[in-house]
C-alpha cells in the first residue's frame, strides 16, 4: 500500500492549509464513514482546486458529519492544460458518460451548446457537476472542471475569446485531427500554452450553414476524425486524446505509485 497517498480521495470546498479543520458534507460523510467504514485516525486525501492535495486525519465519525483536520501537503498545486469541451448535449447515460471521461482526459471546463439539430431540450447541471467531481476526485487530478450554464451555439461563437483556439470537429470530413495539430504544434510553438477548446455536434450532425460560419472564424481549425461517424460522446473523447497527446500534458506521469 502506498502510505503517501491515501486511497479515499475527496474534493472539498473549504480551504486547504496546515492545521485546518474542517467538516465533510452529508453525502461525503456518509461515503466516508458508512460505506467506507473509516474511522478517527484515518487518513484520506483532500484538494480543492487551489490549494494542491493535501492529507487529512478523521477527528471525528458522526452519523452525518465527519470532521477532519488537514495535515500535510501530498502534492502542490500544478498547472493544467486549458481546454474546454463545448458540445451539443446527448440523453442522460450518455451525457453522464462523456463529463466523466472528459474529466478523465482532462477538460477543464465543459459547456454544452445548443446547435440547429440538438434534440435534447434541458440539462441537469448539478447532475454534470456532481460527475465530474466524482471522476476528478477517481482520476487523480487536482481540480474539477468548471461546468458552464448552457447557451446556444451562435451566441457562444458571437462572444467567443478571440484567444482560445477551437478544434471543430466535422463530420463531413477534414484535415485528419493528429496532422492539423502537428501541424499547429510546429509552426506556432506558442499555441502550445495557448487556451484551446474541442467543439462537438449533436447526433444530428452540425448543419450546412453552421460548419460554414464557424469553419471560416480566425480561431477554428476543422478537423476530420476518420471515415466512420461517430457517436458524438466518441468523437468528443478522441479529439480530446488527439489533442492531449499532441498539444497537452502526456508527457507527464501520475503522482501516485503502486497501488
Ligand atoms: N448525423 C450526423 C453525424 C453526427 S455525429 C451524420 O450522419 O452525418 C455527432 C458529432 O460528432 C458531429 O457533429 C461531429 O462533431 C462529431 N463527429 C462524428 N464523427 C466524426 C468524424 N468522423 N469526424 C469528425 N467529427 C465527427
Amino acid at each position: 500500500m502506498n502510505v503517501e497517498f491515501p486511497k479515499v480521495r475527496l474534493h472539498v470546498d473549504e480551504p486547504l492549509a496546515e492545521g485546518a479543520s474542517l467538516t465533510l458534507a452529508e453525502s461525503q460523510s456518509h461515503y466516508v464513514g458508512r460505506v467506507m467504514r473509516m474511522r478517527e485516525g484515518d487518513a484520506l486525501a483532500l484538494f480543492n482546486g487551489t490549494d494542491g492535495e493535501w492529507r487529512g486525519a478523521i477527528r471525528t465519525v458522526a452519523r452525518n458529519a465527519v470532521s477532519l483536520r488537514v495535515e500535510t501537503m501530498l502534492r502542490p498545486q500544478a498547472p493544467e492544460p486549458d481546454l474546454w469541451l463545448a458540445f451539443a448535449p446527448v440523453k442522460r447515460l450518455r451525457i453522464d458518460y462523456l463529463v466523466a471521461k472528459a474529466t478523465e482526459l482532462g477538460a477543464s471546463a465543459l459547456w454544452p451548446l445548443f446547435t440547429r439539430r440538438t434534440a435534447v431540450e434541458r440539462v441537469k447541471l448539478e447532475r454534470l457537476a456532481a460527475n465530474a467531481v466524482e471522476a476528478a476526485e477517481q482520476c487523480g487530478r487536482l481540480t474539477v472542471p468548471r461546468v458552464f450554464e448552457p447557451a446556444r451555439l451562435e451566441d457562444a461563437i458571437a462572444r467567443w475569446p478571440a484567444e482560445r483556439h477551437l478544434l471543430l470537429l466535422d463530420e463531413t470530413g477534414g484535415p485528419p485531427a493528429v496532422d492539423a495539430l502537428l501541424r499547429i504544434r510546429a509552426e506556432r510553438p506558442a499555441v502550445r500554452t495557448a487556451p484551446w477548446a474541442v467543439l462537438c455536434g449533436p447526433e444530428g450532425g452540425f448543419t450546412r450553414s453552421e460548419l460554414d460560419v464557424i469553419g471560416n472564424l480566425s480561431f477554428v481549425t476543422r478537423v476530420g476524425l476518420g471515415p466512420r461517424i461517430l457517436r458524438a460522446e466518441t468523437a468528443a473523447l478522441a479529439a480530446l486524446t488527439c489533442w492531449q497527446a499532441v498539444l497537452g500534458d502526456w508527457g507527464e506521469s501520475p503522482p501516485r505509485s503502486g497501488s
